[in-house]
């Protein structure tokens, strides 16, 4: 009996699995179990709507035995701790699992490039769980601004800053712009749309790096018609509790700051033997194989293949890597030559909020609403499941006949305001006094 595990439930893994289950799915001696700490494939494109709360949290959730149905693979909920290489096991909470073939697809995690603060001060953008948490603290601040009569901390309370001008920061800012002059100013009665502040600071010279200069200046003048501004050339020097630093002199107030400005192999790919480049993420072969190991392949954001170090790190790399690697697992043990992973743009779509997007396909570049058909219609299209892809476009299309729901479901995270309150609250009235 051979052993393969896929850990990591996210895009590489799960492509992976289920190709290596089309390959060995009839074979008895071929055990394929995936390991991964979330029991559900996150469809990571949709995150920044979840903050404007346009679609709901759980349906861009797929849960991994749903999309397993019938084939035959494992799925245990586990957390790797280690990969014990030489000896072919990975580490789980209770015990060690032996592997004959090895993937790992475990994505990447946020890089704050030791900026002093920013870890401790800023907002994550990168789960399901950062996503529902910004949504409340973004509506937890309009609640209490609505009824702050100091200008001043009220300006603070409804100032946004988003660290970072790639495709996430940009998305996400947009999406906020929607919920907060498209529902805020109007439903919050002690809220003046003047008042509202969003603002992208990147520290290269435009934004949407990647993108071509055509597209980008369309994403800048949408951007600015739309009240958001953006800083470009600009560094984030030091954050601090309700401001950061910029460039190293100048500092601007803010209650929120949202970091989407860089990725980092995770610590579990750090450790793992042979070369690794700047970002952390393991140099592997055109076929996907760590140095010195060839049972182990490595894909996805995790992974800088040698002869494609430049793809950027996005679901279609990973998708194809994980079909890659699950072949090449097939070729090794048949004694086959391996497949090599070569690098194709699959192009670049991006929403600026309701009704615009810039898109790049095939060397067409189109901006404007029926770009932002064309975004709409592709990300229903990838979403995995008809369960999914009717309860994000019921969302969308509740989304244009009613208000967003600002309902906030939870107690806020690092809310001074509202802990001082809970605290009030929890004291006995003798102790009030
Ligand atoms: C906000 C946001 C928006 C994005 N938008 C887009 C977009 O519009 N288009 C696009 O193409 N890409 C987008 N991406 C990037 C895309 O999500 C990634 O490139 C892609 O998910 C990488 O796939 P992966 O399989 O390498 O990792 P992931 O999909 O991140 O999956 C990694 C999995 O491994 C699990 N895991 C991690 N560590 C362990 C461990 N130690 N043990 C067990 N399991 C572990 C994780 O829980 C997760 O399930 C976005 C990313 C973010 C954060």
């Amino acid at each position: 009996m051979k052993r393969v595990v896929v850990v990591g439930a996210g895009f590489g893994g799960l492509e992976a699995v289920t190709h290596l289950d089309r390959l060995f799915g009839r074979d008895r001696d071929v055990e394929i179990l995936l390991l991964s700490d979330q029991n559900y494939l996150l469809f990571t494109p949709l995150l920044p709507r979840i903050a404007s709360s346009y679609t709901d949290p759980r349906h861009i959730a797929q849960a991994v035995r749903e999309i397993r149905g019938r084939k035959k693979f494992r799925f245990r909920r586990e957390a790797v701790r280690a990969v014990d290489a030489p000896n072919h096991r990975v580490v789980v909470e209770s015990a060690a699992i032996d592997y004959d073939a090895l993937i790992l697809a475990l994505g990447s995690r946020t890089e704050f490039f030791n900026t002093p603060g920013a870890r401790e001060n800023c907002w994550d953008y990168k789960s399901l769980q950062h996503a529902v948490e910004l949504r409340e603290r973004i509506i937890d601040l309009c609640e209490h601004a609505d009824h702050t009569a100091d200008a001043a901390a009220r300006q603070s309370m409804l100032t946004f800053v988003v660290v970072g001008g790639g495709y996430t920061g940009i998305e996400l800012v947009t999406e906020m712009r929607d919920f907060l002059f498209g529902y805020a100013a109007r439903k919050y009665r002690g809220i003046n749309a003047s008042e509202i502040r969003l603002i992208v600071l990147e520290a290269a010279p435009d934004v949407l790096g990647g993108i071509g200069p055509k597209l980008a200046a369309h994403a800048r003048k949408r951007l600015h018609v739309s009240g958001i501004e953006v800083r470009t050339s600009t560094r984030v020097t030091r954050v601090l509790e309700g401001f950061v630093e910029i460039n190293g002199k100048e500092t601007l107030a803010a209650d929120t700051i949202i970091w989407t400005a860089g990725v980092r192999a995770s610590e579990l790919i750090e450790s793992l033997p042979g070369p690794h480049d700047r970002i952390g993420r393991a140099v592997v072969s055109a076929h996907l194989q760590l140095e010195g190991h060839p049972e182990i392949f490595i894909i996805g954001d995790s992974a800088a293949a040698i002869n494609a170090q430049q793809a950027p790190r996005v679901a279609p790399v990973a998708i194809e890597q994980g079909r890659v690697a699950a072949r090449n697992i097939g070729h090794l043990w048949r004694g086959e030559p391996l497949e090599t992973y070569e690098y194709a743009s699959k192009g670049m779509l991006v929403s600026l909020g309701m009704n615009y997007a810039v898109v790049k396909i095939a060397g067409i570049e189109v901006s404007g609403y029926f770009a932002w058909l064309f975004w709409n219609a592709v990300h229903l299209y990838k979403l995995v499941g008809l369960k999914k892809q009717v309860q994000v476009a019921g969302d969308w299309m509740l989304g244009l006949i009613f208000p967003r729901d600002a309902a906030i479901v939870r107690q806020p995270r690092r809310c001074k305001l509202c802990e001082d309150v809970g605290q009030a609250s929890s004291l006995s009235p003798l102790h009030r006094n």
